[in-house]
């Protein structure tokens, strides 16, 4: 039955059947880390944001995901009225004050009691703000492939050089 399966496989995928005691697991699968990145990125996809998207990831220990987010302004504020502008005379024209930073709403949009003990993936290398409010919800550590801002004091996850909490997630080949 199962042979009849995978020749059927086979042929929709327009390859000639092979025999079923040599066909093996795919060895390039993602892992784990690779994964939930990816999970971030895509997520980021969803940001309105015209310079810059972020996404997150929540992760529990069992490597299920409890909670995605994107940057984007908070819920029930209309994103046509807000402005997207980088700089302005005004601060307050600028989005700057009314983002909500993907690292916040994936925690506020998480679907478990708490995000303690669980892993956050992110887009982009978290602000300091972001930073506290990870630790203080109790997550720990947390992954990136960006080191965008690792370098920016006022920016960072860093103190005198020394990550926090925040490791790199090797890139895909
Ligand atoms: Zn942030």
């Amino acid at each position: 039955m199962s042979q009849e399966i995978n020749n059927e496989t086979s042929q929709l995928n327009g390859t000639p059947a092979s025999d079923p005691a040599q066909t093996k697991k795919r060895e390039d699968y993602l892992e784990w880390p690779e994964y939930f990145m990816a999970v971030a990125f895509l997520s980021a996809q969803r940001s309105k944001d015209p310079s810059s998207q972020v996404g997150a990831c929540i992760v529990n220990q069992e490597n299920k995901i409890v909670g995605i987010g994107y940057n984007g302004m908070p819920n029930g504020c209309d994103d046509d009225l807000l402005p997207w502008a980088r700089s302005a005379d005004d601060r307050l024209d600028t989005k700057y004050p009314y983002v909500c930073h993907a690292e916040l709403n994936a925690i506020m949009n998480k679907n478990s009691a708490d995000v303690k003990g669980c892993s956050m993936y992110v887009a982009l290398f978290p602000c300091n703000e972001c930073a506290k409010l990870i630790i203080q919800a109790g997550e720990t550590p947390t992954h990136t492939q960006m080191t965008t801002h690792a370098d920016d004091p006022t920016h960072t996850s860093r103190y005198k050089g020394r990550d926090l909490f925040v490791r790199q997630v090797p890139r895909h080949p």
